[in-house]
């Protein structure tokens, strides 16, 4: 089987779910989508937005005249913290099931510069954003009530992000949501019937075939992955076995801005523009037991397929069958890999 001609379908041992990749494809006519991309620079400060320093907030809260970073309960929750307990099955068929969902969700402003991102912030900047979400990472994951953290940024319009200044947000949840729970079964699985970790072993094999490594520092490694379904999707994993924030050391914090810096500012070398993605990491569930298979990572599924403009969608097969890709995660890394070097 050659990986780079035929067509083929790769697991993700971190979900058990597969991806199509058709590599002859790659080179098809396009006669679909050919937006004209905005280019317009973002001012330092803009008056109309909310999460400028000094500003008012909907419901008329003002932001106060902060210089660093700016953590504040989101305005428009989509969980509240004091949800009551509950749980429905309807008529008691197993079919129509509900369950309460209490949980907390915060907005982090990376700087009080509307017009920066993660890839133009300096390297002592981005370093004090990763200390906040361990700081939020801990007070958080404390909590009796909150069994997983998710901490995640949408930047660009195309992802949706409906605010241009530079943020995250936190999502934190009483129930474990979707993809980390089925992350956790494969990892514990893999755990169980080889007495180590997944990540660790699959971060070993990519430092050893060296195809979709895209670049790594002290602390950490950027790939593309075997199986990555976005076409410049990129895992980040620490190289050494943490599971979560809380066990970050301060050269962990330095590696991590670092690497994010890096990684963002080869993206938007791409195509020469602010590459739109959604960014999250990854990290044990905080339901009070021992997590020994959780690896921490990060992942960065940014749309954009083959110019600034051009994104990719999941739609026919892909919504009903499984995530398919033409150009093959090899050939991204080594594009990736050499921006990087520049
Ligand atoms: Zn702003
Ligand atoms: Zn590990
Ligand atoms: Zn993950």
């Amino acid at each position: 089987m050659r990986l780079n001609e035929d067509p083929h379908r790769r697991l993700n041992p971190l979900n058990n779910e597969w991806v199509l990749v058709s590599p002859h494809r790659a080179t098809r006519p396009w006669q679909g989508e050919v937006a004209k991309l905005q280019t317009t620079a973002e001012p330092t400060y803009d008056p109309n937005c909310y999460l400028c320093p000094g500003n008012a907030r909907a419901g008329g809260i003002r932001n106060p005249a902060y210089e660093t970073t700016f953590v504040f309960q989101n305005d428009f929750a989509a969980l509240k913290p004091d949800t009551a307990k509950g749980h429905l099955d309807i008529e008691a068929a197993g079919l129509l099931i509900a369950e309460a969902e209490p949980g907390i969700c915060r907005v982090i402003c990376f700087s009080p510069r509307h017009d920066l991102t993660l890839a133009t912030m300096s390297a002592e900047e981005t370093e004090v954003v990763v200390h906040t979400w361990m700081e939020q990472f801990r007070e958080l994951s404390s909590l009796d009530s909150i069994h997983h953290v998710q901490i995640f940024e949408n930047r660009g319009a195309m992802m949706g992000a409906s605010n241009p200044h530079p943020h995250c947000q936190i999502w934190a949840t009483a129930s474990l949501p979707g993809e980390p729970a089925k992350e956790l079964a494969a990892q514990q699985a893999y755990f169980q019937s080889h007495r180590r970790c997944l990540l660790c072993d699959y971060v070993g094999l990519e430092q050893r075939q060296q195809a979709r490594v895209v670049c790594q520092n002290e602390g950490f490694v950027a790939l593309v992955p075997f199986w990555a379904v976005w076409p410049f999707e990129i895992l980040v994993c620490t190289r050494r076995h943490v599971g979560s924030m809380n066990e970050f050391t301060p050269q962990d914090a330095k590696s991590l801005s670092l690497m994010l810096h890096r990684v963002t500012s080869t993206y938007d070398r791409v195509f020469g523009v602010p590459f739109p993605y959604s960014m999250g990491f990854h990290q044990s569930p905080t339901d009070g037991n021992d997590h020994p298979e959780w690896h921490f990572h990060a992942h960065f599924y940014p749309p954009l397929l083959r110019s600034a403009t051009i994104r990719k969608f999941m739609v026919g097969f892909e919504m009903l069958g499984s995530p398919q890709r033409d150009i093959t995660p090899e050939v991204v890394a080594e594009k990736l890999r050499n921006l990087a070097a520049e």
